[in-house]
């Protein structure tokens, strides 16, 4: 053999004070079968765990947990490959976990088979502390964002009812009938099922806007939207106000009967509110409704359902006011 280039004496001095000084471990290894036999450890290696004393095997040491796979597949890995393997092990010493960066160093024969392993580890404890504050943060900050997450949704929903609502009424607006009836058309046509609309409109209101003034008015139209919510009792029915003096009620998988007896029901009502109208035919206010029944197609679309109820609506208008008059075809 070459002659080393450094004063082997004064060498192993060095690492006779490293091993016996130094805070971190150092071991030495063997293969015995499929475990390792601790030939040496250092004062370091005890001081972490005293089951390291010569004789033991890494097996009997650390066990066979998960906690102990990392280090014993790092020994296969090394053996495996010939080279050497850092990782990292967190085992749980005295009741607590630590964490060790551990390098496994592979120490040939003259045949070139591994003979002894040689370890060390860098005790990195200190960090897991640092580690499990910022996983903690990192889960506070998930939690807030989740929470901002559904305030910013209920934020959203509020906002979308908010656009979806009358003001003067607080019924469902134009906006809103117009997707809910997209939608209940839509449903209509899967399950094949009748789907009503009444079209109500207020009589003589012009006249009762110029005689009791336009608060007075509201007022009215408020008391209007009140009746007719009141008569929405499926949790499918929709109450809208569609325009002006102009109601709708959607009335999903209601046939023409329901329809009728739902649009006499609302008149009836408005009747015996009796809302004084002096300028009106009965002194008092009513309303006139049409009402429109289909059992829609893929072909058809919502449009024809809302001209339908308008034309009943103008033949109730035309044939004397506060009455119900329906579409004439399609019968259900
Ligand atoms: P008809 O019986 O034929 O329906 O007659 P009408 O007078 O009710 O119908 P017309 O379309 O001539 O008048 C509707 C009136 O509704 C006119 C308008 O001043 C009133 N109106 C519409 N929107 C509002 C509202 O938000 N508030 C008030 N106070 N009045 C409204
Ligand atoms: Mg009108
Ligand atoms: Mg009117």
């Amino acid at each position: 053999m070459d002659e080393l280039p450094f004063d082997i004496k004064a060498l192993t001095f060095f690492f006779e004070q490293l091993w016996m000084h130094t805070s971190d471990p150092f071991w030495i290894c063997r293969p015995v079968g499929d475990d390792f036999e601790l030939v040496m450890a250092n004062a370091a290696a005890r001081k972490v765990d005293e089951r390291q004393v010569p004789g033991g095997t890494v097996r009997s040491i650390i066990g066979y947990g998960p906690e102990s796979e990392p280090l014993i597949s790092g020994y296969y890995e090394c053996m495996r490959t010939g080279r050497s393997v850092t990782f990292e092990q967190r085992p749980v010493l005295n009741g607590s976990e630590r964490l060790f960066e551990t390098l496994l160093v592979p120490v040939k024969d003259e045949s070139g088979a591994i003979s002894h392993i040689w370890g060390t580890a860098r005790d990195l404890t200190r960090f897991l502390v640092a580690q499990k504050a910022l996983l903690n943060l990192n889960e506070q900050l998930e939690t807030k964002i989740r929470q901002r997450t559904t305030e910013l949704e209920e934020a959203n929903r509020r906002l979308y009812e908010l656009s979806a609502t009358d003001a003067l009424t607080g019924l469902a607006n134009r906006r809103r009938f117009d997707d809910v009836m997209r939608e209940e058309w839509l449903r209509a046509v899967r399950a094949g099922a009748p789907l009503s609309l009444i079209m109500l409109d207020l009589d003589h209101f012009k006249k009762y806007n110029d005689h009791c003034g336009h608060q007075e008015g509201d007022e009215c139209l408020r008391r209007i939207a009140e009746v007719l919510q009141a008569n929405a009792r499926r949790p499918g029915d929709l109450a809208a106000r569609y325009g002006g003096e102009e109601f709708c009620l959607i009335l999903p998988d209601t046939a023409r009967s329901g329809a009728r007896d739902i649009a006499e029901r609302v008149r009836l009502c408005v009747e015996e509110m009796a809302l004084p109208h002096p300028l009106s035919t009965h002194g008092i206010v009513t309303v006139s409704l049409g009402t429109a029944t289909l059992s829609p197609g893929p072909a058809d679309n919502p449009s024809s359902l809302l001209s339908m109820a308008d034309r009943a609506l103008y033949l109730a208008k035309s044939e004397g006011r506060n009455c119900v008059r329906q579409a004439a075809f399609q019968d259900i």
